[in-house]
């Protein structure tokens, strides 16, 4: 496996570690899960993709959290962009279906 930067300047400068490490338990893929501006928690992928729908910001509190972006939003140039890893993972027909 290929080592990706996580999430490079954010990730090492999260003294409050909002973020949790876990692996998918479909593919055992590394995921990085972070809480949401909409209070939920979401697993994403740890290396950035060029159109990916999330960014990450600062909470009013400095805390680390997931930010989806609109569909007309175009974050600033050099902000890295995620994506769910529920988006990409091999078994995300897993993850909708409904047991
Ligand atoms: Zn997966």
């Amino acid at each position: 496996m290929n080592q990706q930067p996580l999430f490079p300047d954010l990730l090492a400068a999260d003294p409050l570690a909002t973020h949790r490490r876990v692996p998918c338990r479909a593919c055992q893929a590394p995921m990085i899960w972070l809480p949401t501006t909409h209070g939920r928690t979401m697993p994403l992928d740890p290396a950035p993709v060029p159109n990916g729908n999330v960014v990450l910001v600062r909470d009013g509190n400095g805390l680390l959290v997931a930010e989806y972006l609109r569909r007309n939003d175009v974050p600033a140039a050099g902000t890295l962009r995620y994506q769910s890893h529920f988006a990409s993972c091999e078994f995300a027909d897993d993850f909708r279906r409904k047991p």
